[in-house]
């Protein structure tokens, strides 16, 4: 009997066993997302100054 857990990025269930190699994740590109985000997170808090501002407005625009 193997156990599964989902996948913290996507929700997919996991095979938690050694074949499972980026377990918690699904996958390794879930893992990436998932520490991107975490890096993402530190550089806001650090990088408040160079929040590109600008470049967010221009994406809103964009979305019309
Ligand atoms: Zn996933």
């Amino acid at each position: 009997m193997s156990k599964t857990v989902k996948c913290p990025t996507c929700g997919k269930e996991v095979r938690w066993d050694s074949a499972s190699k980026w377990r918690p994740f699904c996958s390794e590109r879930c893992r990436l997302i998932d520490l991107g985000d975490w890096a993402n997170e530190s550089h806001r808090i650090e990088g408040n100054e160079t929040l590109p501002q600008e470049l967010i407005e221009q994406d809103k625009n964009n979305q019309h």
